[in-house]
Order: structure tokens, then C-alpha cells, then sequence
């Protein structure tokens, strides 16, 4: 196994698509790494750099320490899972995972040793000489997996393996790739555009936008401490409610102002601004969780009228009209339901208020 790092590797395609700009981050040995991020942002041209089926346009790729730049696809010694499996549909569970030991020309009883030993891991022992194509999509995911660590990889990749089942199946895949892998340790870097699974099944997650790196954590470093305004409304579902505010610091007393509310800060957020010396006018991103709805009124909260009620069983989606047109989200657990045009208070759970730049989008209160 190894751990992999990218020094200021950059893809630039035909001298001028910028796919990946500049990424500086360390996957550790044995680390379940994701790369996320929406389609296009450069997921894919940096794990095909990683694995040497791209020219590396600039920077450094390192294995162990060590500058694989110069080394062929081959020499790295990289596995691939891909979305659809890329199974041999008129072969067995057998012969599939045989496959890559038998191009490398590996004696037969050491194939047979090897095959057996991961089939016996993957739970596959059973169907060992059954064809692929009679199974379901969890064996087949399951053989994928039994092929790329057949030959014991330094590095296994897997590319959006399965982002093409529908929600439900998706669910389930997810969980049983997650158990793999944590028996397995190998290293995985694992990419994905979708933010649930990232956050499920990661150890670390580095979200990508546009061809760069916009933040390295984990799933809860990334939740809780959003580098910037992109990290903040990607993550979570329902996203990030967003809105703009005027910080005014008075000598006692500091107050988020805009027309729809006017916040005083406790003690502990109004802290936070002590050293700020930025501009007055921020972007205020809150969670549809950290907003608190009542039907009366309550110390520090502000009257909103509700544009939709959406009821889910444990817990209800309350959509409120901020002036000026734009929409605020909250979901409240229990049984609050407030009727479709109704007044309703509302305050901010402000241990979760974000603020960001209005020009770069940085958290202002990000601890860098
Ligand atoms: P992702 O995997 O995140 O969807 P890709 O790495 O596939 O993104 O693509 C990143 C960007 O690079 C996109 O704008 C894409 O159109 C462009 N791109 C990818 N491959 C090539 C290529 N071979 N030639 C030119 N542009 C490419
Ligand atoms: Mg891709």
C-alpha cells in the first residue's frame, strides 16, 4: 500500500482547458480518501495523472514519498473500479478476478491461491463458477472489487462506481463498498459528484470546483467548518440557506442586520468578530437545521411569513419569504406545522451562523 500526494499538479489540456489548477493534497496509506465535487471540476483527469494514464501537465505525483512523474501505468501499480464494473460478461466470478494475475503471467497454483483467498474475503466462495452475468449489481460490485485487489495494489481507485444506480440500490451499494473497503485498508481514493456518499464513506474529503481544490477535511471538518461559501451550499441537503447581512458592532451590543431581520449577537458569536477588521457587509449562510421556528414569539426572533409547508413524517421542511423575494429554508423536527401564509418566529442557532466574504466567498471566521 502506499499513500499518494500531489504537489501543485496541474492538467491543462491542448495548452489552454485548465482541468485541474494546482493541487497540493496527501491521501495517507490506507486512507478511504473521496474527491467531490460537480461534474467537470477535474475529478477524473486527477485520478487518471494519479494513475498514469494522463500526462502530468505540472507538479509532482508521489507514492510513498517518492516522484512516480516517469513511471508507466504499469510500474505503479494503481487499481481501477469503474461505473459499470467493466466485468467479462461470458467469463466466471473465477476467471474475472483471474484475469489481471493471468496477463501478468502469475504460475496457475498461485493464481488459485490468490482468487480463492479474495473470494473468501468478498463473501463470493459460493458462486466462484457462476457467470457474471447471472448476478446481482451488489456481486458484480463486489467481483470489481475482488479483480483490483487480487494483485494487492499500492493504490485502488475507484471513479464513480456508483453513481448510475437509482437512489435506493445506491443506498445499500454504498454501505456494502464501505464495509469492504474498511476490511481491505488499502489505500482508496474514491471520487464522486455525490455529497451523500463522500460524506458516508470517507475518511477525508477533498472537494473540487472548477479545477481546484476548495477544501481537505473530514466530513464533519467540512460540515461544521466550511472553508467558503462553495463548500458550504454543496455539502448538506437541503443546501445551505444563504442571505446578506450588515455586521454592526456597537460597544456592547453586535447585531446581524438585514430587512427581513435584525439579530443581536450572543456573547460567544459576537467574540468571534474581535479581531475582524474586514467590510461590514457579509453573506450570512445558515443550515435549514440551525434556523428555529415558533408560532409565538420569542427573545431575539424575528416574524417571517411561510411560503411552503412540506411535511416529512419525523420532520417538517418550513419554506419562509424573506423580504426582498428570496426564500428561506428550516427543518424542524416534530410536529410544527404552521399553515401556508402564516407568521411564524424565527431566530439562527448562532454556534452554526457562517459568514462569508461578499467578494471571495472565504469564511471570514475560518481558523486557517
Ligand atoms: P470530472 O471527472 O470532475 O467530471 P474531468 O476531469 O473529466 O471532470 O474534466 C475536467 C475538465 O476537463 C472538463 O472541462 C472537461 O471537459 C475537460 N477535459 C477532460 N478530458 C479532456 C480531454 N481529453 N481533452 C480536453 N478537455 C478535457
Ligand atoms: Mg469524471
Amino acid at each position: 500500500m502506499a499513500s499518494v500526494e500531489l504537489r501543485n499538479v496541474w492538467k491543462i489540456y491542448g495548452g489552454k482547458v485548465q482541468a485541474v489548477i494546482d493541487a497540493n493534497w496527501k491521501c495517507e496509506d490506507g486512507e478511504f480518501f473521496s474527491i467531490l465535487g460537480p461534474s467537470g471540476c477535474g475529478k477524473s483527469s486527477t485520478l487518471r495523472m494519479i494513475a498514469g494514464l494522463e500526462e502530468i501537465s505540472r507538479g509532482e505525483i508521489l507514492f510513498n514519498d517518492q516522484v512516480v512523474n516517469q513511471l508507466p501505468p504499469s510500474s505503479r501499480n494503481v487499481a481501477m473500479v469503474f461505473e459499470n464494473w467493466a466485468l467479462y460478461p461470458n467469463l466466471t466470478v473465477y476467471e474475472n478476478i483471474a484475469f489481471p494475475l493471468r496477463v501478468r503471467k502469475m504460475p496457475e497454483s498461485e493464481i488459485d491461491k490468490k482468487v480463492k483467498e479474495a473470494a473468501e474475503f468478498l463473501n463470493l466462495t459460493s458462486i466462484l463458477h457462476t457467470g457474471v452475468r447471472h448476478l446481482s449489481g451488489g456481486e458484480m460490485q463486489s467481483v470489481s472489487i475482488g479483480r483490483a485487489i487480487v494483485r494487492q495494489p499500492a493504490v485502488m481507485i475507484m471513479d464513480e462506481p456508483i453513481s448510475h444506480l437509482d437512489a435506493g440500490l445506491r443506498a445499500r451499494m454504498r454501505d456494502e463498498l464501505k464495509k469492504q473497503v474498511e476490511r481491505l485498508r488499502v489505500t482508496t481514493l474514491y471520487i464522486t459528484h455525490d455529497q451523500v456518499e463522500s460524506m458516508a464513506m470517507a475518511d477525508r474529503i477533498a472537494i473540487m470546483n472548477l479545477g481546484r481544490i476548495q477544501q481537505v477535511g473530514t466530513p464533519l471538518e467540512i460540515y461544521y467548518n466550511p472553508r467558503n461559501d462553495f463548500v458550504g451550499g454543496f455539502i448538506g441537503e437541503p443546501p445551505m440557506n444563504f442571505t446578506f447581512c450588515e455586521l454592526l458592532q456597537e460597544e456592547d451590543q453586535s447585531f446581524i442586520v438585514s430587512p427581513s431581520f435584525r439579530l443581536r449577537l450572543d456573547d460567544e458569536c459576537k467574540s468571534q468578530f474581535l479581531q475582524y477588521r474586514g467590510g461590514s457587509r457579509l453573506k450570512l449562510g445558515i443550515r435549514p437545521e440551525d434556523v428555529r421556528v415558533s408560532m409565538q414569539p420569542f427573545p431575539n426572533s424575528f416574524a417571517l411569513e411561510t411560503d411552503f409547508v412540506e411535511p416529512q413524517g419525523d420532520r417538517t421542511i418550513i419554506s419562509l419569504r424573506l423580504h426582498g423575494g428570496d426564500i428561506l429554508l428550516a427543518q424542524v423536527l416534530g410536529s410544527l406545522r404552521p399553515d401556508i401564509g402564516q407568521t411564524v418566529y424565527v431566530t439562527f442557532d448562532q454556534r452554526h451562523m457562517h459568514f462569508f466574504d461578499i467578494e471571495t466567498g472565504l469564511n471570514i471566521l475560518y481558523p486557517e
